[in-house]
């Protein structure tokens, strides 16, 4: 994968704020135009990709809203049991199997940690190469060379605590002393487990997907999102994303509205006293060996979790998989037994 910046214009990306501090219902009205405005323009040809809680909620929202008979497309396998669970339920669903099982991704790529960019930055520096010799400047340095009209501090520099445990390979050619992980880190994951499948099916069938993503996740996603908009109709990539203006409390109350069914990993959907809504357990799902985040969701984190609920596999990627070795060199916690305290929302901004 090869490091990009998306640029996206000022005026633009005020815009897309004053879209997401409207109203929930008039966000709700403007997501269902979005989402017909798109079925229309492709004549039915669409399908709902459905992973989590977000997009059961989608598939929900298109079967009330767009068409009764949108199908539901899931690669099931990956998430945790209860979500599997959920899908089995809903009815009109293609289940895709991953082209690489997780075992597979981590031994052939790496390990998917801290986040999707900074994973991807990463990978560069553990796969030195000729042709990636001025975007590794970059990472290590924010300069951007001949090809980047030589821009200085960019946020293309890999932040110093990344540098410090990950940039090694570059020691020789900084005079630096930073540390070379005894493992590989790889935001390829997706690609094989879900972008590819996905992408080959929607070809072969002629579909184009609606996606659950919002902007207020953050990261690469929010910038990519705020870029292209709702309904994007790109040479090679053509989606709709209806919820891109939802906030997280959008979502759950949609989902409520919706009487969407909520997977246990995520506990239940409440209403704290000052009215914010919240799932009680996980505040969001992905792979159970996903490590997108990892670094700044408190404990429990979803490792944590998974012990609760799967001890078996918790230990296999734990243990066999070498994951606690790769948590250990980032400074996680997670052999020590979390001790629960007083009740807290796990926030994490970055993952996927
Ligand atoms: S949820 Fe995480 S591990 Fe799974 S495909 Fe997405 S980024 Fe990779």
């Amino acid at each position: 994968m090869a490091a990009t910046v998306t640029y996206v214009p000022q005026e633009q990306i005020e815009r897309f704020r004053e879209l997401q501090n409207l109203p929930y219902e008039i966000k709700v009205q403007y997501a269902m135009g979005k989402a017909q405005e798109f079925y229309d323009a492709l004549e039915g040809k669409v399908f709902c990709s459905v992973g989590g809680l977000d997009s059961i909620t989608l598939l929900l929202f298109l079967r009330e809203h767009v068409d009764p008979n949108i199908r539901g497309v899931s690669i099931s396998v990956l998430e945790d049991k209860t979500v599997r669970g959920v899908h089995k339920q809903l009815d009109n669903m293609v289940f895709l199997k991953p082209y690489k099982s997780k075992v597979q991704v981590i031994r052939e790529h790496g390990y998917p940690v801290i986040s999707k960019e900074k994973a991807g930055k990463i990978q560069l520096l553990q796969n030195p190469t000729e042709k990636n010799a001025t975007v590794r400047h970059a990472i290590m340095t924010g300069e951007t060379g001949a090809y980047g009209g030589y821009r200085k501090g960019t946020r293309m520099k890999l932040p110093k605590k990344w540098l410090e445990l990950f940039a090694g390979p570059e020691n020789e050619r900084y005079g630096t002393n930073y540390q070379t992980a005894p493992f590989r880190v790889s935001p390829d994951c997706c690609y094989y487990m879900k972008e590819k499948p996905a992408d080959d099916f929607a070809k072969q069938n002629g579909l184009y997907p609606y996606m659950g993503l919002m902007a207020s996740e953050g990261g690469q996603r929010e910038k990519a999102l705020i870029k292209n908009g709702c309904n994007y109709y790109g040479k090679t990539v053509t989606r709709s994303c209806p919820f891109a203006i939802f906030q997280r409390q959008d979502i759950l109350q949609l989902a409520l509205d919706l009487e969407a069914p909520v997977p246990e990993i995520y506990g239940e959907i409440v209403r704290d006293s000052d009215g914010t809504l919240r799932t009680t357990k996980a505040q969001r799902t992905g792979c159970t060996m996903c490590g997108f985040g990892i670094h700044i969701e408190p404990r429990p984190h979803r490792f944590d979790r998974l012990r609760e609920t799967n001890y078996k596999e918790w230990k296999f990627w734990m243990y066999d998989m070498g994951w606690g070795k790769v948590l250990d060199y980032i400074g996680v916690h997670w052999e020590n037994e979390y001790e629960p305290g007083p009740e807290q929302p796990s926030l994490f901004e970055e993952a996927m």
